[in-house]
């Protein structure tokens, strides 16, 4: 069973899909370990380290020879899945929903590609959730960014000189996200207030010492999908919910959108008239950029500042901000996930296609693209 890993670096992607740390645990499922030269330069792995860890280190051809899986963070080019034998597996953060004809470009390639995104959120796979373990540090990153580029301090500070006020945080969605980005900003000592739809994340928002506000009417109630997802809500909905944001961001120093609905473009928050409200020096980070945005005028990769003197920020890959962390959290998802597709006695792949982690996260098989989420609509 030959593993290869993949330089993303060079296409602008810091994070690694190994680490030394996994090497060993996937070196004892029976793997070796092909790694290209500098694959780990994003997350402070040297290729020695790699070595040291027992992997071999070589080019990108010499890498993908042979190879029966290939682990990545992104997507790999259908070009790249060309160099991999039939039936060789291709596990990553493969953004299923995006770029449908890519992916059936790769499918026809004959992998058979599994996307992480797609692990059920079931208690089994919580050690494989991608989507957790990188959104966890995302809302981290954005509280320590909208910090760093906020020219007022977050605590409230009693001096000799007078008193500073403590900075007035809003936390929009309250997903992993957003949790994280609550716990961190209540860590630096801003008064904390956060939104969502989902019912749920109200006693989860008051357990972390945030007041939650929202819309709480009979939508709200019924606004989580069995999958513990948010549905799209209506448009009566999102006019009350404008007119409730609009009063409230307009007294916040730092915003931070992170609602998500998967599948769908990411659902708009705050207006430019919103923004328009916000007091100078405002920061509004969006971690929804890459999917739409949250918020309007936003720039995925820019920060633009506003004519009233509010800075959106639309960092994209927030994780990779912490590769090293990142990578290592996500290696640890693989090496799970892989745990499962292998014979531990036999010490070679055996992937049960009735797994029901397997055909959650299966897009293509023999050539084709497989999952539902291609079907043709009904
Ligand atoms: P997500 O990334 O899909 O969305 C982020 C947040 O945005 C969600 O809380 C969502 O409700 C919210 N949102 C969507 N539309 C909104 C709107 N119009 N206004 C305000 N907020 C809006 O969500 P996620 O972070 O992946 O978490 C989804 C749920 O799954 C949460 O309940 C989370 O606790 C749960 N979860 C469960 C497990 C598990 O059981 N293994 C693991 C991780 C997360």
């Amino acid at each position: 069973m030959r593993i290869a890993v993949l330089d993303e670096t060079k296409a602008g992607e810091p994070r690694v899909a190994v680490t030394p740390d996994t090497i060993g645990k996937l070196k004892a499922l029976g793997a070796e370990i092909a790694i290209e030269k500098g694959a780990g330069a994003g997350a402070d792995i040297p290729d020695a380290a790699f070595e040291a860890a027992g992997a071999s280190i070589g080019t990108a051809a010499a890498t993908l020879k042979g190879a029966h899986i290939l682990l990545s963070v992104r997507r790999p080019s259908a070009d790249v899945a060309g160099k991999l034998a039939k039936g060789a597996l291709v596990i990553g953060m493969l953004d299923p929903y995006s770029d449908a004809e890519g992916m059936k470009a790769l499918a026809e390639k004959g992998v058979t590609a599994f996307s992480m995104e797609l692990m059920p959120r079931i208690t089994r796979a919580q050690v494989m959730d991608v989507l957790s373990s990188q959104a966890n540090l995302a809302g981290y990153r954005a509280v320590i960014d909208a910090s760093s580029i906020f020219g007022r301090a977050f605590p409230m500070m009693m001096t000799a000189a007078g008193t500073v006020p403590a900075a007035k945080a809003f936390i929009m969605g309250a997903g992993v996200a957003g949790l994280q980005a609550i716990a961190t900003a209540r860590r630096l000592g801003a008064v904390v207030t956060a939104t969502d739809v989902r019912p749920a994340a109200k006693e989860q928002v008051a357990s972390l010492g945030a007041k939650f506000i929202a819309v709480e009417d009979e939508e709200f109630k019924a606004a989580e999908t069995a999958a513990g997802y948010a549905k799209p809500m209506s448009a009566e909905y999102q006019a009350k919910q404008a007119a409730l944001v609009a009063e409230h961001i307009a007294k916040q120093d730092i915003v931070i959108t992170t609602a998500l609905i998967p599948g769908r473009p990411a659902p708009r928050l705050v207006s430019a008239a919103m923004v328009a409200a916000m007091k100078p020096g405002s920061v509004i980070i969006d971690l929804a950029v890459e999917r739409g945005g949250n918020v309007e005028g936003a720039e995925a990769g820019e920060i633009v500042t506003t004519a009233n003197g509010v800075k959106i920020v639309g960092y994209t890959n927030v994780p990779g901000r912490l590769a090293p962390t990142a990578s290592s959290l996500y290696a640890r998802n693989l090496l799970a996930f892989l745990e499962t597709l292998v014979d531990k006695k036999e010490k070679k792949l055996a992937v049960n296609f009735e797994d029901e982690l397997v055909k959650a996260t299966c897009l293509s098989r023999d050539g084709a693209l497989v999952h539902p989420i291609y079907a043709p609509k009904a």
